[in-house]
């Protein structure tokens, strides 16, 4: 082949490679995989496989000796918890328990039981600000979906109503009941992390080498990377275009999950209205933050509390996180401040200049 045909073709095909980069749904991400490099001259093996589960891209790569095998087991076993969990599915546990919303409790799989006492805890914790039952205002404001549309006041007073996760009962014998008729569950704030930390237990179970997941932007790794150094893991910068980053955090054993303004919103009116609902107004959050993250060993905690904090607004956020331990957050505000944990000063790296980073 002649040199300028082999240079054309390399050409043609760094352009399908960054597009299939960013058309694919990554905010989040290692920053070794932005900078492309790649770790092929370590010995050992590894597979990368991604697949479309619960509403995102997946991406799991796992380094080990039995690498392929590890990774369709890890695969399996989210496909197996999305058939119990997703709200839409037919004949998923979540599904069941709208469906019967005050007419029955449902017998539900235990992993579903255990994710909805998970939820509770939480919800428990942030007053509400978490909520799983938060399912007929998702409906009513459908963003993302085709119906995506800016209610009345009415609608909003009428739907606010129903949301109350007092009224989700866990009974005995995993029999899950939802009092009112008109209630639903919805887990799209939690259900990711829960997905992610169970495939972590199951590489530990493994004693897999080294792995990362990315779920939509919710990252996890296992263990370091098989240089033994530690992960840098990139938080997307919430004003540029995905694959840009404000920050990045070094660790091992760690889940980094950010919740913004950013990933599902339509605009009307030069206003934007996003998919993280405050209960109490009924309308998405606004509370001076437009990304919030949350760092730590566990990734139903890290999804859980990131769609929360972004509710709650700064300062509430650091009294809740200052007493649990093992969770480091950073905060920022539309008026380009980071607020960041004390803890994660010799761990992050801003990017961005024009940021004021706050420790506290
Ligand atoms: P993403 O799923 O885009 O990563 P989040 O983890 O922040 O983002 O979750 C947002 C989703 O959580 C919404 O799409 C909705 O399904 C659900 N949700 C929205 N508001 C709340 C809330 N106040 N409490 C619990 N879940 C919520
Ligand atoms: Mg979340």
């Amino acid at each position: 082949m002649n040199y300028k045909r082999f240079a054309f073709a390399i050409i043609i095909l760094l352009i399908i490679l960054t597009g299939v980069y960013f058309i694919s749904d990554i905010n989040n991400e290692e920053i070794s995989q932005i900078n492309n490099e790649n770790n092929n001259n370590i010995a050992v093996k590894q597979s990368e496989g991604s697949e479309f589960l619960m509403n995102t891209l997946v991406r799991v790569r796992i380094h080990d000796e039995n690498s392929e095998e590890i990774l369709e087991g890890a695969l399996s076993r989210i496909r197996d918890l999305e058939k119990v969990l997703s709200k839409t599915i037919e004949g998923s546990d979540i599904y069941k328990i709208n469906l019967n919303a005050g007419n029955k409790p449902v017998l539900v799989d235990k992993r579903t039981y255990e994710l909805l006492e998970e939820a509770l805890f939480f919800a428990e914790k942030t007053n509400g600000s978490f909520d799983p039952t938060i399912g007929p205002l998702v409906t009513l404001w459908g963003i993302g979906t085709e119906n995506e549309r800016v209610p009345s006041q009415e609608e909003i007073n009428n739907t606010i109503k129903k949301i109350n996760y007092n009224n989700l009962a866990l009974m005995d014998d995993y029999n899950v009941y939802l009092k009112n008729e008109e209630m639903s569950i919805d887990l799209g704030a939690i259900a990711k992390g829960y997905a992610a930390d169970k495939i972590i237990t199951y590489l530990n179970e493994n004693d897999v080498e080294s792995a990362f997941i990315n779920m939509g932007g919710n990252v996890s790794v296992h263990r370091k990377k098989v240089d033994g150094s530690l992960w840098n893991i990139g938080i997307q910068d919430p004003d540029r275009t995905r694959g840009n980053i404000i920050a990045a955090v070094k660790g091992e054993d760690i889940s980094v999950v950010t919740s913004g303004n950013y990933e599902r919103y339509f605009t009307e009116n030069g206003i934007r209205y996003h998919h993280i609902i405050d209960p109490d107004s009924g309308y998405p959050a606004k509370n001076g933050i437009i990304s919030s993250t949350v760092i730590s060993n566990d990734s139903s905690y890290a999804d859980a509390l990131s769609t929360s904090l972004y509710i709650m607004g700064v300062e509430k956020s650091f009294e809740l996180v200052k007493n649990m331990d093992n969770i480091n957050i950073v905060l920022i505000t539309e008026d380009d401040k980071a607020y960041v944990s004390e803890d994660l000063k010799d761990k992050i790296t801003f990017t961005v200049d024009e940021l004021e980073v706050i420790y506290k």
